[in-house]
């Protein structure tokens, strides 16, 4: 077994492990002077993606490939969302860069590893050396070939020898890596979000390759919207933009909206309100030197991505608009958020935006929609678009996506107000119509309760609902504890009734 001691089993050492990682091969067809461009940006990439796994870690990018020691059990993780490399792999042992002491080691590591399957040696070398690759290919298939098959074509298990100067690094396992170029070596761009599946979609094709986002998201829905499409720009952030902070934009569209609904024809107010998104993201992405709107717009997929609706919208945009799905199928999308992890939250944001009613135009003239537009007072825009709130996405915590989203000051119409008092405080008073529940006895049926209404929770302080409405909120409900608790919601039932009377 492994127990010659010129062999550093980094498993056995301590927690450290090693990992060598190559490089897409598309960075092998740049010039030189890009491609040094290009692995300082990924080094930088890996280092932050090492740094958000924990843990201590040393990269070293000397050679032709990254060699990265880590104990954190989170970096093959990491590593698999960073763009432009190929595969990443553990390296199972470092030994002197020696013919003898390779074999040996690698006979020792493999042979069980092989045994009864086909199997190819392949070893790369760079310095001086009294071998060449061609004898550690040779020498140790030949120690491995007892009971397995050499297949060089299509073998089931690789066995890969680096020599670097005076040191050998043996690995076998592949993990692939996601491919694309470093992020942040091809310039910048502002992403429209809706938080819908495809525009995440479209996003993390751009930083696939190699672009930098900031997001922008029009808000037409309130709180609960507003919370699901932070949470998914988070998935972004947080797990595929490695060597960026991206921001979001957050963007009330209630004024634009109004206005849109009181003046453009309805037929118009989906290709009109477009046409609004696109100023607006045009107007952020100048302040922030992007070179490009990146959209989810995919041909044909709703009636407002028709080819003529897509032409009308196009001017109102200051920068060039990138679709990259608009050859996709929606189950294409659907596929690859799975894989990006942003399914499960799209799946849940509902369509917020219900603003138009009847058949929206699908082959709208551009004249057409630019005269509908220019009904518009635009400086409505002008204004949301300066009030709007900036968020880090990287630096927002877990709970300060929910804290903010948990009360509520109102009772919106339709809504089931559920009150989690005893019983005896609840026939004192309560909300009128609300049903009384134990909050024990409404945490274990959580997962039953109607999903199309909206909940809002009180109690003797709003403590005990706000973590009754948290986990709701976590399991996909719109629910609110009511802020304040029974004396918060009594004052307000004492101001409607006011304003009732003063109304009558
Ligand atoms: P998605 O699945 O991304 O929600 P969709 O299929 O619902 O898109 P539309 O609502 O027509 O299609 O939107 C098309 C694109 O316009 C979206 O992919 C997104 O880029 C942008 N967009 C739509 N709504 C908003 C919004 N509220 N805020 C920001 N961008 C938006
Ligand atoms: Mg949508």
């Amino acid at each position: 077994m492994a127990s010659d001691e010129s062999i550093t089993t980094p498993r056995s050492g301590g927690a450290e492990r090693i990992w060598i990682i190559r490089y897409a091969a598309e960075l092998s067809i740049k010039s030189k002077r890009t491609q040094d461009g290009f692995r300082r940006r990924l080094i930088r990439n890996i280092r932050d993606a090492l740094r958000s796994s924990g843990g201590e870690f040393s990269i070293d990018g000397r050679w032709g490939r990254i060699l990265v020691r880590t104990s954190s059990d989170q970096a093959p993780a990491a590593l698999s969302r960073v763009f432009g490399l190929s595969s990443i792999s553990e390296v199972d042992a470092v030994v002197p860069a020696e013919l003898d002491a390779i074999v040996r080691a690698g006979e020792a590591l493999y042979a069980d590893r092989v045994r009864g399957r086909t199997y190819a040696v392949r070893a790369k070398r760079s310095g001086r050396h009294p071998f060449r690759s061609r004898d550690v290919m040779v020498q140790l298939g030949a120690a491995l070939n007892r009971e397995a098959t050499v297949d060089l074509d299509d073998p089931e298990v690789t066995v890969n020898v680096d020599i670097r100067d005076d040191e050998a690094w043996l690995f076998t396992d592949h993990q692939q890596g996601v491919g694309g170029l470093p992020l942040g070596v091809e310039g910048h761009a502002v992403a429209l979000l809706s938080g819908g599946y495809d525009s995440p979609v479209a996003a993390w094709l751009m930083l696939k390759r190699g672009v930098t986002l900031d997001y922008v998201f029009c808000n037409l829905g309130g709180d609960a919207y507003e919370r699901a499409v932070v949470q998914v720009a988070k998935i972004l952030a947080d797990g595929w933009s490695y060597g960026y902070r991206p921001r979001l934009h957050v963007v009330d569209f209630q004024g634009p909206l109004d206005a849109l609904r009181e003046r453009v024809t309805p037929r118009y107010w989906q290709v009109v309100l477009k046409r609004l998104m696109y100023r607006t993201a045009s107007a952020i992405g100048a302040e922030l030197e992007a070179q490009a709107i990146v959209t989810g717009e995919a041909i044909g997929q709703v009636s407002s991505q028709t080819l003529t609706n897509l032409r009308a919208i196009e001017p109102a945009a200051s920068l060039p608009v990138f679709r990259p799905l608009l050859g996709f199928d929606k189950t294409e999308i659907i596929a690859r958020a799975e894989r990006i992890g942003t399914a499960a939250l799209s799946a849940r944001v509902k369509e917020y935006c219900a603003i138009a009613p009847g058949k929206p135009v699908t082959a709208a003239k551009e004249e057409a929609v630019a005269a509908e537009e220019s009904k518009l007072d635009l400086s409505v825009l002008d204004a949301a678009i300066a009030s709007r709130r900036v968020l880090d996405l990287r630096a927002l915590k877990p709970v300060d996506l929910v804290a903010p989203y948990i009360f509520t000051t109102e009772i919106p119409a339709g809504a089931a107000v559920i009150d989690c008092r005893p019983e005896e405080q609840y026939r004192l008073w309560h909300w009128p119509g609300a049903e009384r529940r134990d909050d024990w006895e409404l945490a274990r049926d959580l997962r039953r309760l109607d999903r199309d209404r909206t909940y809002v929770l009180y109690c003797a302080q709003g403590v005990q609902t706000a973590y009754l409405a948290e986990l709701m909120q976590r399991e996909g409900y719109e629910a609110y504890s009511f802020k304040g608790g029974v004396r918060g919601l009594r004052r307000y039932a004492e101001e409607k009734a006011g304003a009732r009377a003063g109304n009558a």
